[in-house]
């Protein structure tokens, strides 16, 4: 087994699942120049955050094995041959897209108008994302393929080995459910009008395959070598292509893999038919999403997907939310309060891996040192990890979603007022090389506090000469904080100071702290309520707090 860093598979293994899955296919596979892992999904519609689970797992799995110094083939198949079945609710123009049923969905064209096909759209909206989460596979093209005749020698296979796919196939079902009638392990797309409604009449024992075609009346004798239009039915294509590409390793949503489904089916085919080991797999399960509202319903027809998990999440977060779960566990992905959650768990998980802080044993930080290694996005030429230089500078989301809304949604003002707030020792700020990663942040935060955040979170400044209706022991309690907390506030090292000297001047005005507290965020926002004060006073700065505190 390859050493690397010090630490061998087998030792890392203990400590997250993409390595044990990698070692396990070492195992498995035997040792190989290569390993060949896949993924792939018909791009029939918006492929959704769950169906994204798939492509990110192996390319965790891909990672571990790089990581070890082995060489990697990551194959995702675009399984865009299948025919257009259903339209999917969220789809425009739902009446015309209704005229392209039963036609292979490349075939279809793209209601947005932007791509060459319906399928093509949602392949580019996926192939657009990917490299922002530091995912690179080799996309295969099933349609394009099929059409090549790259297939015709599994096509012939299937068809000697008719009977023995369709007694694998009828394993697993009771008398009732077993195939009737005639049965083949193809399709064929009408040559003449394109459809899939069509029957098969005979196999001539070689590369002749004659149909009739229900839709147009036409039908004929296609030769697989050459015929556009021939294709395995999914349970058999699955497997065959396995054989073709010499798959090693592919997981499956847990609804393929329940006995008897199209894994478990495929896994007898690829063996007993084409001769080829069955890939290395595990089940994933489904992924649930939370805070959203009423707006999420598998009747409202509202997806969401990647490009929309990215909008609150940054790459390396979302990378995180899948890495630190194992596939085989249900997980929710939050746009509510919980979202800050998710940051500080990310947070202190990349401060035990700077140890920075530390774990409860050895084992825990070896595991969240792992899980953070495979959350980053970029990677070596051959594949690897690659570490940031330093580690980046942490602002806490909650406390951004205070900043950029005090810099009026402006991501530079914001990174400006962080340096600031180091103080007067710089080197406590962020450094160049840090701040990429921090206006990443700052984007979701500012996102999240105008599209997802609770009511409370949100605020705006009073602009300057706007004044807040206060009884007059209240107005005069907002002039003390002004005086004598404001107009000093670049004088106190930390909140806690700052804190002090606000109880002091509700004291010395002869209020309350609690009614000091509700007059100075009616003063500031207009709201009774509002991110703590301190902290608050000392993010708007003492410039703009004078400006807006003049009125009293
Ligand atoms: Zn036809």
């Amino acid at each position: 087994m390859g050493k690397e860093n010090g630490e061998s598979i087998e030792e890392r293994t203990a400590y997250h699942w993409a390595d044990e899955t990698a070692l396990k296919i070492i195992r498995e596979k035997g040792e190989k120049d290569v390993y060949t892992c896949a993924a792939g999904i018909t791009p029939s519609g918006t492929v959704h955050i769950g169906n994204f689970r798939e492509i990110m797992s192996v390319d965790l799995v891909v990672r571990a094995l790089r990581d070890q110094g082995r060489k990697v083939r990551f194959i995702y198949s675009w399984d865009d041959y299948d025919v257009f079945r259903k339209i999917p609710t969220n789809m425009p123009k739902q009446e015309e897209l209704a005229r392209y049923l039963r036609f292979p969905i490349t075939m279809v064209p793209d209601p947005w108008e932007r791509d060459e096909s319906y399928a093509r759209h949602h392949e580019v909206d996926v192939e657009t994302m990917m490299p922002v989460v530091g995912i690179y596979p080799e996309y295969l093209y099933q349609a394009e393929r099929y059409r090549a005749s790259v297939y015709a020698g599994g096509i012939r296979r299937a068809l000697e080995k008719r009977e023995e796919l369709r007694n694998i196939l009828d394993r697993y079902r009771d008398e009732e459910h077993k195939i009737q009638g005639p049965w083949w392990p193809v399709s064929v797309f009408c040559q003449s009008c394109g459809k899939d409604e069509t029957g098969l009449d005979g196999w001539d024992g070689e590369w002749g395959l004659s149909y009739h075609c229900d839709a147009c009346g036409q039908g004929g004798t296609v030769d697989i070598r050459a015929a556009k239009g021939v294709k395995l039915n999914w349970r058999v294509d699955w497997p065959m292509r396995w054989e073709y590409e010499k798959v090693d390793f592919e997981p499956a949503g847990k609804d393929h893999h329940s006995r008897g489904g199209s894994f478990d089916t495929a896994r007898h085919i690829c063996g007993e038919v084409y001769g080829w080991e069955p890939p290395v797999t595990f089940a994933y399960d489904f992924i649930g999403i939370k805070g959203l509202g009423g707006k999420i319903s598998s009747s409202s027809g509202v997806v969401i997907d990647l490009k929309d998990v990215l909008r609150v999440y940054t790459p390396e977060v979302v990378r995180y939310l899948f890495a630190g779960t194992r596939p085989n566990t249900e997980f929710t992905i939050s746009f509510d309060l919980d979202v800050i959650k998710t940051y500080e768990d990310y947070d202190k998980t990349e401060r035990i891996a700077w140890k920075m802080e530390e774990a409860k044993d050895e084992a825990a930080y070896r595991r969240e040192r792992r899980i953070y290694e495979l959350s980053r996005t970029a990677v070596s030429p051959e594949g690897k990890t690659l570490m940031p230089g330093v580690m980046p500078w942490q602002a806490p989301f909650r406390h951004l979603c205070s900043l950029v809304q005090i810099a009026d949604g402006d991501t530079e003002k914001t990174i400006a007022a962080l340096k600031k707030s180091a103080g007067k020792n710089a080197a406590d700020g962020p450094a160049e090389e840090q701040i990429p990663a921090l206006r990443e942040r700052i984007l979701r935060a500012k996102y999240w506090v105008e599209h997802h955040a609770p009511g409370e979170f949100r605020f705006s400044l009073r602009p300057p000469g706007e004044r807040a209706e206060l009884p007059a022991d209240l107005a005069l309690g907002v002039r003390a904080l002004r005086d004598t907390v404001a107009a000093d506030i670049e004088k106190f090292p930390d909140d806690k100071s700052c804190a002090g000297a606000i109880y002091k001047a509700a004291e010395e005005a002869g209020l309350e702290a609690k009614a000091l507290f509700t007059a100075a965020y009616q003063a500031l926002i207009g709201r009774d309520q509002g991110p703590r004060l301190a902290g608050f006073l000392r993010s708007i700065g003492r410039e703009r707090l004078l400006q807006i505190l003049s009125a009293y």
